[in-house]
């Protein structure tokens, strides 16, 4: 195995890891300032962050029939899913998608089955995955939606079929919901084996680390006997809280960030030797020339702009590179950058 790698972005724009490039207006960050004062850090933090789980589960239009539970990061949360499995459990995903199920599958001992997506449209393979579902019986598959790192939701035909296949869990993994028109939330009570799994992460509060899990009260109290008793620090809780009853502020940020996409999108698809992909995420996969990926990378990083190398990974994704959706200086930037590499 190898450990995951965080690239250094001193002195660069960042658009390597899908975080939202704006911070709050000074009156916001005073009155969350206020907020934290009440925080007693001497006290262990409310073990099941009430508060917190009651303001997420009126944001999301949670039925009362579902449980929550909350992950430091939904990283925690897929840890969690996995250390509840036997050791002779299988996991299923796609390939390429998020890479820590298969990392966390693998530091656990258990099997990893990665079905590829189909090439071009990276829409999911179903009779393939139909056939491995049979033949493997997995316990968890994985699927994210919108996924990483191509940016599509996959087919809702294909995922419902896989659903009603699957005799293990299904965890809809939705870390970029704010930016896509879809989501499973709304489907739970028609499947016993759906789970549905978020994050405040790309949402604009990747520091707090904080992911939630929505399910079956029976399946999440198995999981709950897992998770670790303090999970959710306090300022995590309390500052969560905050924002997301200041929900105006993001909902603009994100609207912000759909259209830079938008623009993006269309700067790429006009640039010659490049093919990208269109994008229900806050990011764009794009394809550049054979052979070319790994040099167009290192001169965008030394114009100043770190975006992510993808093509290493190999597979679907040789010749590939990821950007991130930032301010609109920081896209021009590295609109510019590119073009002056391909001339
Ligand atoms: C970023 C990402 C996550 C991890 O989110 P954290 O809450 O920051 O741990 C999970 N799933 C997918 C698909 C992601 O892209």
């Amino acid at each position: 195995m190898s450990a995951y790698h965080v690239a250094n972005a001193s002195g660069l724009i960042k658009l390597d890891a899908m975080e939202n490039p704006y911070t709050w207006p000074d009156d916001v960050r005073a009155s969350w300032l206020e907020t934290l004062k009440t925080c007693e850090l001497n006290r262990y933090p409310d073990p099941e962050a009430k508060l917190l789980t009651q303001t997420i589960r009126q944001r999301n239009n949670i039925p009362p029939a579902f449980d929550v539970l909350l992950g430091n990061g939904s990283d925690e949360l897929i840890q969690i899913l996995l250390m509840a499995l036997p050791p002779t459990a299988r996991v299923m995903s796609t390939q390429p998608s998020f890479v820590m199920y298969q990392q966390i599958s693998q530091s656990l001992g258990l099997s990893f089955i990665n079905i590829p997506l189909l090439p071009g449209s990276f829409e999911l393979d179903l009779p393939t995955m139909l056939g491995a579902i049979a033949d493997h019986q997995p316990a968890i598959i994985f699927l994210a939606y919108p996924n990483n790192p191509t940016g599509n939701l996959f087919s809702a035909e294909a995922i419902n079929k896989i659903i009603a296949a699957a005799n293990g869990l299904v965890v809809i993994d939705e870390a970029y919901a704010p930016f896509a028109d879809a989501s499973y939330m709304g489907e739970l009570a028609r499947h016993e084996n759906l789970l549905v799994m978020r994050t405040v992460s790309k949402l604009g509060l990747a520091g707090l680390r904080l992911g939630y899990l929505v399910g079956a009260p029976a399946i999440l109290e198995q999981l709950n006997k897992i998770r670790l008793p303090y999970n959710i620090n306090i300022l995590t809780q309390v500052t969560a809280r905050f924002a997301l009853t200041h929900h105006a502020l993001f909902d603009e940020q994100t609207q912000l960030i759909c259209a830079e996409r938008t623009r993006v999108y269309e700067h790429l698809c006009n640039m010659p030797g490049i093919t990208a992909y269109p994008s229900a995420a806050n990011f764009i996969l794009f394809k550049t020339p054979k052979d070319k990926a790994t040099d167009i990378f290192a001169a965008i990083r030394q114009r100043g702009v770190l975006i992510k190398n993808l093509s290493p990974q190999g597979g679907l994704l040789i010749d590939c590179l990821r950007v991130t959706i930032g301010k609109p200086e920081e896209n021009r930037a590295f609109i510019a950058a590119l073009k002056s590499c391909l001339d």
